[in-house]
């Protein structure tokens, strides 16, 4: 069945987003930009936001993530067949990568909010009937590391296709493309196209959303590379948008086209201005999308007492109100849940008593995934019959550093184990649904992150929502989720400006100590005090009153899109 034309006329925002994540499933996302996404897309359809989604689909994914006995990483490609869950396109599109036509068709996907209101979202596709065979695997797997060459070509047909592919299939009201990271910006050369190229009309349809303030997460490309598959079809006003220390820069590029700007938390609001200080640029924070993370225990308790939480989640922000026995039964219910899980999926069998810490995301270097490992003796005396561990997360196939990573994970846990009896599992293949388990069935989630890298972070709200306290550093989100209620959960360290100049900001034997402190004198004596900690629970859960994506996409709605207010819903702060 194909969008009805009235939809497409009444839609004027299209996101596009090199991952989104609709199903834990369906391979569209490696992590955190992924299922940032989706939950935008979710909210954007309750909401009855009138937008329209560009992604890639990806025939084999990211990967399967499998471990040896040694804990060492390997990795499997997925085969996916997607083809009952998509309607297909049926009118591909053609355009130029070096002196070849290829044709780009997509599979369309629609998320549906919770009035019914629609957000078509296109999955671009290449392997098309009448490509050639080279052709077919070029949008095959995410992130593909074999080059740049596939990574440039994957950008422009995101970009590039992603806009035509709107524009024939009759979106014709497009007001705001908001080009969700730097992998999009080539969309920009096709609206430099449509609007006869008048740079003018670019800037006035552009918005960016930067995510990250690594500078690997900035896409560079040399100009040998964009003359190979550009030829000479890169407008040379454009190129010079783009153009930083000799490369073609993404960022750059796309940050030059915006009208609108921003960063994803306050802070890397900040950090992002200080990067780029010749732009304006904003700050709206992230959020998650509630309904899809919460679990079933706690949504029972939120639909008992609160029957129109979903369309409203401010009212969370009363979760103080919530009965101590109920949080209880249900926190217990999702941690059996979890353990159960786990007993069938790894060696090393968890215990229900005790109290169990969670760290899960990609295995980034700058995540310091193995920094509580630190003092391995300390942290065993400790722990010792009290606390153990539950980790996962997927490294990048060519990031050497964070499969180490992993690999320490399992040594540290051996010694661990051996030592003092303290549990470490590491579980394989981190997911969605795997995340939906941990995020709600942990006592404690663990984030520390290298301060000014973390640009928002998300699962800890997730955790937050579900009842689960943060034991993390000052970045990112937790910056301001602390600073708004600090019986929510735990800080590692100070606030970013108490440090002195001259001290060390990611101090990693500091930063240890300062873990194994929290875990020893507030976290092991708070948990044997029921009272306590369910107190700290529900401050917890009344932080996802804000950091919500139904909050943050009205932010975007009236910043970013410039739309008016479809629909009274508002907030109490
Ligand atoms: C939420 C989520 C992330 C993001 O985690 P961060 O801790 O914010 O990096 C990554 N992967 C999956 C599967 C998630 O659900």
């Amino acid at each position: 069945m194909e969008i009805d034309q009235n939809l497409k006329d009444n839609t004027n925002v299209a996101y596009i987003s090199m991952e989104i994540a609709f199903d834990s499933n369906i391979p569209t996302y490696s992590g955190g930009l992924g299922v940032l996404a989706g939950d935008t897309v979710r909210s954007a359809a309750d909401l009855e936001i009138p937008m329209v989604g560009i992604c890639l689909c990806y025939s084999s994914g990211y990967f399967y993530q499998l471990f040896n006995e040694k804990g060492e990483q390997k990795e499997r490609e997925i085969e996916w067949s997607f083809f009952y869950e998509f309607d297909k396109v049926e009118e591909p599109i053609s355009m130029m990568i070096e002196n070849k036509e290829i044709k780009v068709s997509a599979w369309l996907y629609r998320v549906i909010g919770q009035s019914g209101h629609v957000i078509p979202i296109y999955l671009l596709t290449t392997d098309v009937e009448g490509n050639e065979p080279w052709m077919h695997k070029l949008t095959g797997s995410l992130y593909d590391s074999t080059s740049r060459w596939n990574r440039i070509c994957q950008e422009m047909i995101l970009g590039i296709g992603g806009v035509r592919l709107l524009h024939s299939l009759g979106f014709n009201n497009i007001q705001t493309y908001h080009i969700n990271e730097g992998h999009g910006a080539f969309s920009t050369l096709e609206i430099y196209r449509n609007y006869n190229n008048d740079i003018k009309k670019v800037k006035e349809k552009v918005a960016f959303t930067t995510h990250t303030p690594v500078p690997a997460g900035h896409d560079r490309f040399g100009l040998d590379l964009v003359k190979k598959v550009f030829i000479d079809r890169f407008p040379p006003e454009m190129l010079k948008l783009g153009m930083e220390n000799g490369d073609l820069n993404m960022t750059i590029l796309a940050m030059n086209s915006a009208r609108y700007i921003n960063g994803v938390s306050k802070k890397h609001g900040i950090v992002t201005r200080k990067m780029f200080p010749d732009y304006e640029i904003d700050a709206i924070t992230n959020g998650v999308h509630l309904p899809f993370w919460i679990s079933k225990p706690i949504k029972q308790i939120f639909d008992r007492k609160w029957p129109n939480w979903k369309s409203n989640p401010s009212i969370l922000e009363n979760a103080i109100e919530i009965d101590d026995l109920d949080l209880f039964d249900a926190h217990i219910e999702n941690k059996f849940n979890l353990i159960n899980y786990q007993k069938g999926h790894s060696w090393n069998l968890l215990d229900e008593e005790l109290i169990t810490i969670g760290f899960a995301r990609r295995f980034a270097t700058y995540k310091r995934a193995v920094l509580i490992f630190n003092d391995l003796d300390h942290l065993g005396k400790i722990c010792k019959g009290k606390i153990q561990f539950i980790f996962a997360g997927k490294a990048h196939p060519k990031d050497q550093e964070g499969k180490g990573y992993i690999k320490k994970i399992f040594e540290a846990g051996e010694y661990l184990y051996d030592n003092y009896g303290v549990k470490v599992v590491m579980m394989e293949n981190y997911n969605m649904d795997l995340a939906h388990m941990l995020v709600s069935g942990v006592d404690i989630w663990l984030n520390y992150p290298e301060r000014y890298r973390e640009a928002s972070g998300t699962s800890g709200m997730k955790a937050s929502l579900n009842g689960v306290l943060n034991l993390s550093v000052l970045d990112g989100w937790w910056i301001e989720g602390y600073h708004m209620n600090k019986s929510a959960g735990w800080a590692i360290g100070k606030f970013p400006e108490e440090y002195a100049k001259d001290e060390t900001i990611n101090d990693w034997k500091r930063d240890a100590q300062d873990i194994y402190d929290i875990l020893e004198n507030e976290v092991i004596p708070t948990y044997m005090n029921h009272d306590e900690w369910l107190f700290k629970a529900k401050n917890a859960i009344s932080l996802a009153a804000y950091f919500n994506t139904h909050r943050m996409i009205e932010e975007y709605a009236e910043k970013a899109y410039k739309l008016k207010k479809q629909k009274p819903w508002k907030f109490t702060k």
